[in-house]
């Protein structure tokens, strides 16, 4: 739809195609104009309650990637997680206290006038700021608690928290949602359960590696193979070492691929009913290199972007070991 404040605004189709339809079916056209007038209000309204979240986060040094608008509510899509509970607390208050503001003051205005734009704008707003503070995660409320609660339960135990409250405010609406045959409640009620235990996760999964280093999370086996190798040498290298979830191949001083464990086995199958198979048919070449230690996260977000199974890591000239998201995966696991 355009930019605010270099923001990229986008507003779903089905969005558009709603309020339409509410416009287009009013039952006489006085009511027609009226729902229009509200229509854009809301529109307006849940526009001015994400570039609040996104203006907040600006004031804490994150970029937001765009405000999306869609059936169910918007989103501001920021470009990385708030740096600490405090700013997490303020990027999720800011929205629904300028809904509240915002009703304020039309409420205000309204004492003194009764301009019936004021009471259009009163009330979407009041709607708006009151449901967005309900703390169910992921609603602006409950992300507000879960950031309360970092301080006393830390990053891990709040999300959880948080989450849970969330899933049994949700459990209520539906609950009531079916008792009273009001198919919306059911659906927000379903989508908070939904939306909140993927972020759950996702929150838990960034909080475990937010904490790891380089050098704990790979598999330190300074082996590598050379380009010129073959296929019978790197199975050697690998049983050597069982727990090497890839091999590093060199060409010179440079590292140019890994090959890994079951392409190399069925390269050796193949090899014995006489097809050659060479390390560059199974290499994969699509590899992330870092040198040396440090924290894990900007090496995860190197490989997401180049959309790398494997990080080699290394010492200068030499391989130190490699990090396979395989071997992530099982860590993960291994620690919830
Ligand atoms: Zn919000």
């Amino acid at each position: 739809m355009g930019r605010l404040f270099g923001i990229p605004v986008r507003v779903h189709v089905g969005l558009i195609l709603l309020l339409l339809a509410l416009v287009f079916f009013a039952p006489s056209d006085e009511l027609r104009l009226r729902t229009l007038l509200v229509s854009l209000v809301v529109l307006v309204s849940l526009i001015l309650h994400e570039l609040a979240h996104a203006l907040a986060a600006r004031h804490y040094g994150i970029e937001t990637r765009q405000i999306l608008l869609h059936p169910l509510g918007g989103a501001a899509i920021l470009s990385e997680r708030a740096p600490t509970a405090k700013a997490e607390f303020w990027i999720a208050a800011a929205a629904p206290l300028t809904n509240l503001a915002l009703a304020g003051v039309s409420f205000l205005v309204l004492h003194f006038a009764d301009l019936a734009f004021f009471e259009d704008l009163a009330w979407p707003n009041l709607l708006l700021g009151l449901t967005n503070l309900v703390p169910a995660f992921p609603l602006d409320g409950g992300r507000m608690l879960r950031a309360a609660l970092d301080a006393k339960l830390g990053p891990v135990r709040s999300t959880r928290w948080a989450a849970r409250i969330g899933r049994g405010l949700a459990t209520v609406a539906i609950v009531a949602g079916l008792a009273t045959v009001q198919p919306m409640l059911v659906i927000v009620g379903v989508m908070i359960v939904l939306a909140g235990t993927a972020e759950e996760r996702a929150s838990l999964i960034h909080g475990f590696m937010s904490r790891r280093r380089v050098h704990e999370s790979m598999d330190d086996v300074a082996e590598s193979v050379s380009a010129a190798g073959d296929v019978g040498e790197a199975l050697r290298i690998l049983g050597a070492h069982p727990r090497l979830g890839a091999l590093p191949v060199t060409f010179g001083a440079r590292v140019v691929g890994v090959v890994y464990r079951e392409p190399l086995v069925l390269a050796a199958s193949a090899a014995a009913r006489g097809v050659r198979t060479g390390l560059s048919d199974v290499m994969d070449r699509n590899i992330v290199t870092h040198e040396g230690d440090g924290p894990l996260v900007p090496l995860l977000r190197k490989m997401g972007e180049t959309q790398s199974r494997t990080a080699v890591i290394m010492d200068g000239p030499e391989v130190k070991g490699v990090i396979t998201v395989d071997r992530l995966i099982e860590d993960l696991r291994s620690a919830s």
